[in-house]
């Protein structure tokens, strides 16, 4: 046996530098300006004087090996063998000569692979992992997401809103969902059911209960078994007791439900960051086309295009023109579920010392 102690075999992101386009790395941090000479493509001279075009396209964001060989081809054939990934999933491909942009585009095309998701257009969804990799969704995310992008092609493609749109999804209430202009997001609307016979052998009830937002959960003595309870008056249905413990099941194919919610902004550009609000409950959680939240989706563009100033981003446009009309503009109904402003939060929800986790 060797004496030599077995090294950490490193993993996680490796050193983007080593496997950028040699026109990116020379002029790193040192580029002079920029321009979209149309939607998908961008243009940048650097101080040296170096150019380089970017082609966006969009990509079914969860891909089989062929779809990713099939890219890289068109990378080696076309792009001059370099390509990479933007947060959205949409894939990026860098040229040092204008000339090869139309071929670019057209072999894209030909393929499948929308150019896109520049300046005002809605650029791609950002999605949880759904079905394909997490343990608690209540819904897929990557294959509705394509789903629903194939309905925003002509908005992907094109750059005639009003300002940039940013879509998330999210497949559970508790962990991986995002601000964004519109967030689509699981709601469950039934408190868990629970397998007693199940729950001692599975779950580690103190950190059950003390994971519950509203203090709903208590332990209980179950047909001679140790388990759990919830007060179904207090229960919130948030599902975050159901990772920790699967015995205590939420998600339901009918009970658990699509939320829309509107105006939420990460950036700090022109206006400070703000959350999103929710503007439509209860939608049926209809995979892999959710055709009734597509519906609201577009209706709310619709408005927005239509309604909105130049350069107003979705929540600075419901900011001006209030949330009355933004409710008359999309004709979704207003509830009183609607009108949450956290007031009441800190004697309904948990302000306990309890750790969280
Ligand atoms: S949103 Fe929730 S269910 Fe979906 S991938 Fe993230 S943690 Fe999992
Ligand atoms: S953690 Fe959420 S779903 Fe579970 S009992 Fe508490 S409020 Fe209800």
């Amino acid at each position: 046996m060797s004496s030599q102690p077995r090294m950490p075999i490193e993993s996680g992101v490796p050193d983007a530098i080593q496997y950028m386009h040699p026109l990116l790395k020379k002029n790193y941090g040192a580029w002079a300006w920029h321009e979209r000479p149309r939607p998908g493509v961008l243009h940048h001279v650097a101080e040296s004087g170096d150019e380089v075009w970017t082609v966006r396209a969009g990509t079914a964001r969860q891909m089989d090996v062929h779809t990713i060989r099939k890219l890289c081809d068109i990378a080696d054939e076309h792009a001059e063998g370099y390509v990479r990934f933007t947060i959205r999933s949409n894939i990026e491909f860098m040229l040092s000569s204008a000339d090869k942009v139309e071929p670019l585009i057209e072999k894209l095309a030909a393929e499948g692979f929308p150019v896109g998701g520049t300046g005002n257009s809605v650029s791609m969804i950002a999605h949880t992992q759904g079905w394909l990799h997490c343990d608690i969704p209540g819904s897929d995310a990557s294959g509705v997401v394509k789903s629903l992008m194939d309905e925003l092609y002509e908005e992907f493609v094109n750059e005639r809103m009003p300002n940039r749109v940013r879509i998330s999804t999210s497949c559970c209430q508790i962990n991986c969902g995002g601000q964004a202009d519109i967030a689509i997001n699981i709601q469950h609307t039934k408190p868990p059911k629970i397998n007693h016979d199940l729950v001692a052998n599975v779950c580690e009830r103190p950190s059950v209960v003390a994971r519950c937002p509203v203090a709903a959960i208590r332990p209980a003595v179950v047909n001679g078994k140790p388990s759990l309870e919830v007060d179904e008056k207090k229960c919130i249905c948030c599902g975050a007791c159901f990772p920790p413990c699967p015995p205590m099941q939420i998600n339901d194919p009918e009970h658990s439900k699509l939320a829309i919610w509107v105006g939420g902004k990460n950036s700090n550009a022109r206006t400070r960051p703000t959350l999103h609000k929710l503007v439509a409950a209860g939608l049926p959680n209809n995979p892999p086309r959710w055709p009734e939240v597509a519906g609201v989706v577009k209706r709310i563009l619709e408005a927005y295009q239509r309604d909105a100033r130049d350069w107003e981003r979705m929540n600075e446009w419901v900011e001006r023109i209030g949330w009355a009309r933004f409710f008359e503009l999309t004709d979704l109904p207003f509830t009183r579920f609607h009108l949450d402003s956290w007031k009441g939060a800190r004697s309904s929800l948990n302000a306990s010392a309890h750790v969280r986790f």
